[in-house]
């Protein structure tokens, strides 16, 4: 009786199968691999061992077994569900403690947990923008603070990354900023404080005289900063020596170098309060396990008291950065490898098919490098995203410096035999 064609589900398919032809034909089709036991620098995936170059958990702290003792502890005091979202009776005594620490360790006067990045910058931007005001948005920005832009309704202005006169060209043509508080139009200026891509820092010092200068408020995403740079492990605001009056608005999460999961806003007390009425993916979401919150706390407590982890964390940065000099390996964007102590390093291939056959040749030798590709990152900077963590040791870093030399020579000879063979 319904032709096929009139069949919404097969409309449907036919549709989103020529979007995956494309994604293939482009080399950009992604999939999943499947990870066996813990996330750690030695890491089973898809059924063999190999050691992880593309991880975030900088520290080493997802795999610590403190911190999956005080989840454990928790899960059974608590129990698995926090039952509903935090204003209705979601909200419990490890997410109240897990706030107040975070805000005493970012000396903030209070921080509100979200469920993750995303939903912290979505709910951050659509609460605190609207259609009178403007956004200025480096374009490396992540995703969720272009979504959390748009979202919101702002005026969105992109501008060059890292680009300080085009943030202030864009701040310039913002009508009434001079008055902006008499006119009611704000002006957020939002960055990553370390570009999650390219492992490069925003220049907040800047960026804040620029705020200064126009009346503009800065937002800033620490995600890949917290727990490692700046005094303490306070990250890249702190380590800018900016406080609340520079930096408003500050994002981090617990993902990364926390090795937990979820993500927090800190600020005062006014802008917490504020969030607490209108950011709606915190009104209307289910507040995160009770026990993912006591992990935290207990990850952030090692964080505290164990600086010596980031100690072993620069150590291995500095091995890794030397070894790449010395072989003469291209890092960074354009070759360009900037000073600063991330752990991110991007060795770009520009095309999606050198990325992945590099990744395949790494992942034979034993290293797990994800290949990223647009539209992750620009057209023609398909990369590898290497990240060193502290749970590295001395030997696994060189090897996998001796093997990307020896993959890369592969890539440039003309028949590309070994990487063939384990394509
Ligand atoms: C990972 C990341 C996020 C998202 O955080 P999740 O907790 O993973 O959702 C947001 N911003 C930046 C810069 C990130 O790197």
């Amino acid at each position: 009786m319904f032709g096929r064609t009139s069949d919404p589900a097969s409309l449907l398919d036919e549709r989103l199968l020529g979007e995956l032809a494309r994604a293939r034909a482009a080399q950009q089709y992604r999939v999943r691999r499947t990870v066996e036991g813990v996330h750690a620098a030695r890491i089973i995936v898809d059924g063999r061992p190999c050691i992880n170059f593309c991880s975030n958990d900088y520290l080493g702290l997802a795999a610590d077994p403190r911190v999956a003792e005080a989840a454990r502890e928790s899960l059974g005091r608590i129990g698995t569900g926090s039952g509903a979202a935090a204003l209705i009776s979601g909200y419990n005594a490890e997410h109240a403690r897990l706030e107040e620490e975070l805000a005493d360790f970012l000396r903030r006067p209070r921080a509100l947990l979200f469920s993750s990045g995303w939903a912290a910058n979505l709910g951050v931007l659509r609460a605190l923008l609207g259609r009178d005001d403007v956004l200025v948005a480096d374009e490396l920005n992540h995703a969720s603070l272009i979504d959390g832009g748009r979202l919101s309704g702002a005026a969105y202005r992109r501008v060059h990354h890292g680009d300080l006169g085009d943030f202030a060209r864009a701040l310039q043509s913002v009508p009434d900023v001079e008055s902006a508080s008499t006119h009611g139009r704000l002006a957020m200026v939002v960055t990553d404080a370390v570009f999650s891509m390219d492992g490069d820092l925003a220049d907040l010092s800047g960026l804040s005289r620029l705020c200064r200068q126009y009346r503009a408020t800065l937002m800033v995403d620490d995600a890949h900063g917290f727990g490692l740079l700046g005094p303490g492990g306070r990250g890249a605001v702190a380590g800018a020596s900016l406080g609340v009056d520079e930096v408003p608005v500050y994002v981090a999460t617990l993902g990364k170098s926390l090795g937990c999961s979820g993500a927090f806003v800190a600020g005062s007390e006014t802008l917490i309060e504020y969030l607490i009425q209108r950011a709606r993916t915190w009104v209307f979401s289910t507040a995160p396990p009770p026990s993912m919150a006591a992990a935290a706390r207990a990850a952030l407590a090692i964080l505290r008291s164990e600086p010596e982890r980031r100690a072993v964390l620069a150590a291995n940065l500095a091995r890794f950065r030397a070894g790449a000099v010395q072989r003469g390996l291209r890092l960074g964007i354009n070759g360009h490898l900037p000073e600063t102590p991330t752990p991110i390093f991007p060795l770009v291939l520009g095309e999606e098919g050198n990325a992945l056959e590099l990744s395949r040749f790494l992942m034979a030798r034993g290293y797990w490098v994800a290949a990223i590709r647009p539209p992750t990152v620009p057209p023609g900077t398909a990369r590898l995203r290497i990240t060193v963590t502290a749970a590295h040791g001395f030997a696994e870093i060189d090897g996998l410096l001796e093997a990307i030399q020896d993959g890369l020579a592969t890539l440039d000879a003309p028949e590309a035999p070994a990487l063939a063979a384990t394509a």
